[in-house]
C-alpha cells in the first residue's frame, strides 16, 4: 500500500447555487491534467452523495509537492453567490465528510488533516473553512481510542 501521512481537503470553488457535478468536475480535471481522471480521490456532492474518483492506491493531483502521500477529498462549493469563499458545506456533505474521514483514519491513523491551504505555498482560500474541527475531533477519539 502507498504510505499516506496527509489527508488534505479542498472544495470546488464553486458558487454554491450553481451545480458542479461529479461530471462536470471529471471534464475539467481531464481538460486540465491531460485526461488522466480527477485529480482527487474523493468528491462530495452537494446533496451529500460521496463519490470515489480515484483509486487510493494511486498518487492523485490536487496539491502540488504532497500529492506522493497524500489523499486529497473535495467538497462542490467554497464559494457564496457572490463568488466569494464560504463554508458552504451543507449538513449533508458534513455528514459524508466526517463519515469519510472516520474511515480513512482507520486505514491511515498517523494521517495528519489538513485543508488545502494550510500547505505550504498555497496562496488561496481553498476549503474555505479552518480544518482544525477535524484535528479537535480526531485528537479527542483517539486519546479515548488507545487500548495500549
Ligand atoms: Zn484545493
Amino acid at each position: 500500500m502507498r504510505s499516506v501521512n496527509l489527508i488534505v481537503i479542498h472544495c470546488s470553488a464553486t458558487r454554491c447555487n450553481r451545480r458542479f457535478t461529479v461530471d462536470m468536475l471529471k471534464a475539467c480535471h481531464n481538460a486540465r491534467f491531460g485526461n488522466k481522471g480527477i485529480g482527487y480521490h474523493y468528491y462530495i456532492e452537494r446533496d451529500g452523495h460521496l463519490y470515489q474518483t480515484r483509486d487510493e492506491s494511486l498518487v492523485g493531483m490536487h496539491a502540488r509537492h504532497y500529492n506522493a502521500h497524500s489523499i486529497g477529498i473535495c467538497y462542490e462549493g467554497g464559494l457564496n453567490e457572490r463568488g466569494q469563499a464560504a463554508d458552504t458545506r451543507t449538513p449533508e456533505q458534513r455528514a459524508a465528510l466526517i463519515a469519510l474521514l472516520r474511515s480513512l483514519k482507520e486505514d491511515y491513523p498517523q494521517a495528519e488533516i489538513l485543508g488545502h491551504r494550510e500547505l505550504e505555498g498555497v496562496h488561496k482560500e481553498c476549503p474555505s473553512f479552518d480544518c482544525q474541527e477535524y484535528r479537535d475531533y480526531f485528537s479527542g477519539s483517539s486519546v479515548r481510542g488507545t487500548a495500549s
